[in-house]
């Protein structure tokens, strides 16, 4: 009804809502703010190997200040900024920056290998991708090798939506691509053999309760399986137990992040544990022994 009356009612419409839409109406009208008051930061989670513990690349994770609420979780803003054109702004600034970041850890010496960022799925489909990949790795003068873009499962299994087509010209441009939240969506493997991606990462609601569930013990060794017959790298997210690391170093995955080492932080403390390690460099973690 409030919709009918059209935008002059805007009154009439905010008493209608329940508490949920009217925060989530205050996310979308700061968000669109966001960006300009450089209330975003990128922050970064090292991937580490998981024998060694050292720290052989991160994931580039996005983060909001806001002035009233507080840090506020991708999960909550991202798919806000998915629905309104929003995601194609963040989504190249999110991109902008970790390619900045990756440039001033090169000069500094602290980097040769890759990060990670994280691409929604409209992103790709209704933004240039490729061309704004393109020019922000030229803006910097950094090679395509330097940066992995993450693909949920769901997104990079979209066969109608000329998905395929954007993955293989990323990857033509040398792009490192993995799926991300792998063994949530609903994968058909002939069609993971298809695509041009070079790793999985195990979704965390399977590591979670690795190391007491049956099943999650289960499906994670045949997430294992399925990547190395395919030649795939794999990550674990969401590594918090000792007895997971184990459980995954065992069975043969050989890379993880969680808060186990780290959480994400920021571009600054980042920065100083690569200085405690020593250059990060690019980790072939190849077969396990
Ligand atoms: P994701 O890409 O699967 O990222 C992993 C999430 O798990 C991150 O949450 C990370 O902080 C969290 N995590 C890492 N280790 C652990 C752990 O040991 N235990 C637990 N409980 N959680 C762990 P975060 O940063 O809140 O991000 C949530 C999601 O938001 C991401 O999931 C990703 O899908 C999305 N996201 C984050 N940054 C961006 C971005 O720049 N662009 C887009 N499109 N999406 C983003
Ligand atoms: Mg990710
Ligand atoms: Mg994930
Ligand atoms: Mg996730």
């Amino acid at each position: 009804r409030a919709k009918e009356r059209g935008k002059n009612n805007f009154q009439f419409y905010t008493a209608d809502m329940n508490a949920s839409a009217i925060e989530r109406m205050k996310l979308e009208y700061g968000l669109h703010r966001a960006l300009a008051k450089n209330e975003l930061e990128v922050w970064y989670q090292p991937k580490v190997a998981l024998d060694s513990t050292r720290i052989v690349g991160a994931e580039a994770l996005l983060r909001w200040r806001h002035p009233e609420m507080g840090m506020i979780s991708p999960g909550q803003f991202i798919p806000i900024a998915e629905e309104s054109s929003l995601i194609t702004s963040i989504g190249e600034w999110v991109l902008d920056t970790t390619c900045a970041d990756i440039r001033s850890w090169r000069d500094a010496g602290l980097l040769d290998g890759r990060i990670a960022a994280n691409i929604s799925g409209l992103q790709l489909k209704y933004s240039n991708i490729v061309e704004t990949v393109s020019r922000i790795l030229k803006k910097y003068d950094l090679d395509s090798s330097v940066l992995e873009l993450e693909i949920t499962e769901n997104v990079a299994m979209d066969e109608d939506s000329g998905m395929v087509e954007v993955l293989h010209r990323l990857q033509t441009l040398g792009i490192y691509l993995s799926i991300d939240d792998f063994g949530t969506g609903y994968s058909s493997l002939s069609y993971l053999k298809r695509l041009p991606v070079r790793g999985l990462k195990i979704d965390q609601s399977f590591i979670k309760n690795l190391h007491q569930d049956r099943d999650d013990a289960a499906i994670t060794q045949a997430i294992i399986s399925i990547a190395r017959s395919l030649g795939l790298d794999l990550v674990a997210e969401g590594v918090e137990l000792e007895e997971q690391r184990q459980f995954l170093v065992e069975k043969g995955c050989l890379c993880g992040q969680g808060f186990l080492f780290s959480r994400a932080v920021p571009r600054e403390e980042f920065a100083e544990l690569l200085k405690k390690q020593g250059v990060l460099q690019l980790v072939e973690l190849g077969e396990p022994a």
